[in-house]
């Protein structure tokens, strides 16, 4: 065992405090990293304030993970000491199910998040607030260089998220994209999808960021508190990427759609959606959700924002600014993605 420092929250109502945890001995597939950066995931505060469920505390979350292989166990062979890797939502999974065997690894059965959940080895796993972290071979992305660190640990969790809808539904040259909501996912939507070849549109309450929409590569931003958006932009897009966890009019935005179009879920609302039935069967539309993404895909994501030149744009913070920052998340006031710089750990 190994013991690093970490930033935990040790109840639902306590703020995250400096603390330590073990980390396991390097075993046969693991490598040890040394956390550059770890981003803040909205995610992270609904499980270190077990909103989704009672947490294990003390829980160490965060899993937008990059940083330097420093230790490799004897049996590893994707990774050397020196490599840049990152590490994403998921630490582990059986590797025999179709799911696996497909590379959708975040659909298996037993597969082991990076925070809060059982390992394979019984222990409750702790995530990127921390200074290292022992994960097995085939969970470590490798991070090509010209991506530079701080700005590549949201991908890990943002990018993929928005990019395996892309993937999915064959955005591609000419096609129609609306993104929904400017934040942590938003903004990855839309930088992937431009470079996608895609036109993007991106449907906001309001436009007071109108001005970074267009910058990060979008060619109409409109206010959906403005009802002429809905009439204006009636059947124009192939794809709608919801990243909001409002409650939206989904009628409304089915309405954009061209006849076939599909509008994918990415926002957790604590409503259930209300669809009239015929939103979706005039026009034959799809409404489908969107889970992360598997290992395969992660990996292709990176490769493809460093080929392009895109990461994530961050405001990288001292641990010490952590409580702020998640206040700050939940108050929607960061461009765009908070990142904690782990040397201060
Ligand atoms: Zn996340
Ligand atoms: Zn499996």
């Amino acid at each position: 065992m190994r013991t690093v420092k970490a930033w935990a929250a040790t109840s639902a109502t306590d703020p995250l405090t400096e603390t330590t945890i073990e980390r396991r001995d390097v075993g046969e597939h693991d490598v040890l990293i040394e956390i550059a950066y770890a981003g803040i995931c909205h995610s992270d505060i609904h499980t270190g304030r077990s909103e989704w469920g009672p947490a294990n505390y003390p829980v160490v979350v965060g899993h937008e993970i990059a940083g330097t292989v420093v230790e490799v166990g004897p049996g590893v062979t994707k990774h050397a000491v020196g490599d840049r890797v990152g590490v994403g939502c998921m630490v582990n999974s059986c590797g025999e199910c179709a799911a696996c065997l497909a590379g959708n690894e975040q659909y298996c059965p037993k597969q082991v998040g990076t925070y809060n959940a059982t390992d394979v080895d019984g222990t409750i796993t702790q995530g990127g607030y921390s200074t290292h972290v022992v994960v097995t071979e085939d969970f470590v992305l490798r991070i090509p260089e010209g991506l530079a660190l701080d700005v590549a640990a949201p991908l890990l969790c943002a990018g993929i998220t928005t990019w395996s809808p892309l993937r999915r539904w064959n955005v591609a040259e000419g096609s129609k994209v609306a993104v929904v909501g400017l934040g942590g996912l938003g903004h990855m939507a839309v930088q992937l999808a431009v470079a996608l070849g895609a036109e993007v549109t991106v449907l906001s309450q309001s436009l007071k960021k109108q001005e970074d929409g267009l910058a990060l590569g979008a060619t109409d931003y409109r206010a959906t508190s403005d009802e002429t958006t809905f009439t204006d932009l009636r059947g124009q897009f192939d794809l709608i990427i919801s990243t909001v966890s409002a409650p939206l009019d989904i009628a409304e935005f089915m309405s954009l759609l061209r006849p076939e179009g599909t509008m994918v879920n990415l926002g957790g609302p604590p409503e259930p959606f209300a669809v009239p039935a015929f939103s979706l069967i005039a026009g034959s539309k799809n409404l489908a959700g969107s889970l992360i993404g598997g290992i395969p895909a992660t990996q292709e994501m990176l490769d493809f924002c460093a080929e392009k030149g895109i990461g994530s744009q961050v405001e990288v913070i001292p641990a010490e600014k952590v409580n702020e920052a998640w206040e700050r998340v939940l108050a929607s006031d960061v461009r765009y993605r908070f990142v904690i710089d782990a040397a201060t750990i």
